[in-house]
């Protein structure tokens, strides 16, 4: 629904139910009228109200079934209001005139209207009631009945004390204050509402662009723009807590250029925290107060900052500082919506930022494996379908890029596990691990790739490269000096190799996995302790080995 239609929409109800008020007096009225009305009243006035009452009545029943469109309703809306002071006019004209005990009806009409359609239709209704008071005033007076008359105190009353003209004024002035001070409270709740609503929108906008999906980085990122472009600050780092140090892991606008990178001891902005986690989690640093150093060198010295702790069940997981736009006069100040907004935007970013940490943890534990450390079987996977799905990209741009993958095992392990216990195994599975992770290089990837076997991704590297590290690491476990848990020395340990390597469009990731695999079903047939390798250019597997009677 557009915006204006549901502003049609608010004013259609608003009228409704404003007419459906103003039938039910008018009924009321006219059973009044035809029982005890005309005892109270003379027959002219009588006769003046019900015709009165009967157009009122018609010009509302109208409004009923007015169509929804903008200018319609608007029109709708002035010809009731209109017709609502000639009626209140007529009323108080009978009923004595200016010093009519229903001179009341004149307020409550200015108070209902400001409150139900806003300052300018209050202030259309004064200015209609006024016109009608002048009226009122200048009509021929009535002369009032008893019954009325008696209803009033008139005997020295101030009503009595006050002339007809002054009494006048004092209306006109009274309604008038009346309006102003209603529509003044009214917009003032408006606004709070209106600033809630831009809250609200604020809040949602941002919990969509932190999706903790994107991980940790990416959500400190979105926190930083967000505070310098939706909020208005001139510069926001974030600040994450880790090894208990903060660390600048994202900034956005003026200052914090060199932050990234610069930890700070928690302890030098504990103070100001301290304050902030009192204050719903924020607070505002003044130039004048002693600022920590790493927010000083981050921010330049002068800025006024204004931080917000973000916490998970207790723990303090964040800062984001943010430069607050210096104001012409006075001290800088954190207004109350403004603190509310913080404050709110805190509580949603220590959420998003919490979940975005745990799924980060969660995907890692999925991917890793608990006893080595190494990433498991999963990863491999993943990260052998991404490296073959970029050696394919290259082909399709002809351009030919190798890849290699490596499976090796343990020889006779089981003998490890039988002799020495499987806490001595693992220990031995550990070093392993170690070995190869420390001997590759950064691009290349190790796993576990189940039980005591593992896996070895060698990026861009041709058959020769990938041979030749995995003979580096089969002498490297062959170096491996173990000392079971009772202290007895395990001997030598020795590792079969199979390598496969594809060049541009050859094997997929299931090709290049079996071909490995049989390549060290090959190693280990031919007597284990070597390195094997099956070149698989063209579809053609050819086994070649580098065995240790070659070295
Ligand atoms: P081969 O040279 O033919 O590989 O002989 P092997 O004894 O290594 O034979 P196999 O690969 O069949 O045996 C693997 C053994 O590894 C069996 C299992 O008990 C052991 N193992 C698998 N996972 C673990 C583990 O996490 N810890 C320990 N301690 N042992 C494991
Ligand atoms: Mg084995
Ligand atoms: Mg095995």
């Amino acid at each position: 629904m557009s915006a204006t239609t549901s502003d049609e929409t608010g004013r259609r109800s608003r009228l409704q139910a404003v007419t459906v008020g103003r039938l039910l007096a008018n009924l009321l009225l006219l059973v009044y009228l035809s029982t005890l009305g005309t005892d109270l009243l003379d027959p002219a006035g009588v006769a003046l109200l019900r015709a009165v009452a009967a157009v009122h009545l018609a010009v509302n029943g109208l409004a009923l079934l007015t169509p929804r469109r903008l200018p319609a309703l608007a029109f709708a809306t002035e010809a009731t209001v209109l017709t609502d002071a000639a009626a209140i006019a007529v009323l108080v004209a009978v009923t004595g005139g200016v010093a009519s005990p229903l001179t009341w009806l004149l307020f409550a009409e200015a108070v209902a209207v400001t409150l139900v359609f806003g300052w300018n239709g209050g202030v259309r209704a004064a200015a209609m009631l006024t016109l009608a008071l002048v009226w009122i005033h200048r009509a021929t007076p009535v002369a009032l009945p008893d019954a009325i008359d008696a209803l009033g105190d008139r005997d020295g009353s101030l009503a009595l004390a006050l002339s007809p003209d002054l009494r006048v004024v004092w209306l006109g002035l009274g309604m008038w204050a009346v309006t102003a001070l209603v529509g003044f409270l009214n917009g003032v709740a408006e606004r709070d509402l209106r600033n809630w609503l831009t809250d609200l929108n604020m809040l949602r906008q941002v919990t969509r662009e932190l999706d903790p999906r994107l991980g940790v980085d990416r959500v400190c990122d979105t926190l930083a723009t967000t505070m310098v472009d939706r909020l208005g600050y001139r510069g926001a780092v974030v600040w994450m807590m880790r090894d208990v140090r903060l660390h600048p892991v994202a900034q956005a606008g003026r200052g914090g250029v060199d932050a990234v990178g610069e930890a700070a001891e928690l302890s030098t902005v504990v103070a100001p925290l301290a304050d902030a986690v009192q204050r719903h989690g924020v607070t505002l640093v003044r130039r004048s107060e002693a600022r920590p150093g790493p927010l000083q060198r981050v921010h330049g010295p002068g800025a006024p900052l204004v931080l917000l702790s973000l916490h998970a069940e207790g723990r303090l997981l964040a800062v984001v500082s943010a430069e607050v736009p210096r104001p012409l006069f006075g001290r800088p100040s954190l207004r109350g919506s403004e603190l509310r907004r913080l404050g709110l935007l805190a509580d949603e970013a220590s959420l998003l930022l919490d979940n975005a940490r745990l799924q980060a943890e969660l995907r890692a534990l999925a991917t890793t494996d608990g006893l080595t450390g190494l990433p498991n079987h999963r990863f491999l996977q993943q990260r052998l379908g991404e490296e073959v799905a970029r050696v394919e990209r290259a082909a399709a741009d002809g351009e030919r890029r190798p890849l290699s993958v490596a499976l090796f095992d343990l020889d006779f392990f089981k003998k490890v596990n039988d002799t020495y216990g499987h806490p001595t195994g693992d220990a031995v599975l550990v070093a392993v691990a170690r070995a190869a992770d420390g001997l590759l290089r950064t691009s290349d990837v190790v796993c576990r790739y189940g039980g005591e076997e593992f896996a070895l991704v060698f990026v861009d590297a041709d058959a020769d490269r990938a041979v030749h590290a995995c003979e580096r690491l089969r002498e490297a476990i062959r170096a491996l000096r173990i000392t079971s848990e009772d202290g007895r020395d395990l001997g030598t340990l020795t590792a079969s190799f199979g390598v496969a390597t594809t060049i541009g469009p050859g094997l997929d990731r299931p090709g290049l996995i079996a071909a490995a695999d049989e390549a060290l079903y090959a190693a280990k047939h031919a007597g284990r302790d070597r390195v094997m390798h099956i070149d698989a250019v063209d579809d053609r597997l050819a086994t070649s080995t580098s065995t240790p009677e070659e070295r």
